[in-house]
């Protein structure tokens, strides 16, 4: 993937977390998606494997980017 600031190629990697992984509006004190409307799951969870989605950084920008078109950023989507 390239950098939308700065168009270089930017260097793949994960986010871990032994919990859900997901986007929200703000944080929460129960944290979990499903628990409120419009949040975005990057990677379910997951107790065996650990939640993982894939992300792309950028040092020079100091930009990380998460695709998650169709799920395709969890790394424990069933594809
Ligand atoms: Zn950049």
């Amino acid at each position: 993937m390239k950098c939308p600031y700065c168009d270089e190629e930017m260097e793949q990697g994960v986010i871990q977390s032994p919990h859900e992984i997901s986007w929200k509006n703000k944080k929460y004190f129960f944290g979990k998606a499903e628990f409120h409307e419009g949040s975005i799951v990057l990677s379910g969870l997951s107790m065996l494997k650990g939640s993982a989605t894939i992300a792309h950084c950028c040092r020079k920008c100091e930009k990380i980017i998460i695709d998650y078109k169709d799920s395709s950023c969890d790394m424990n989507h069933a594809k």
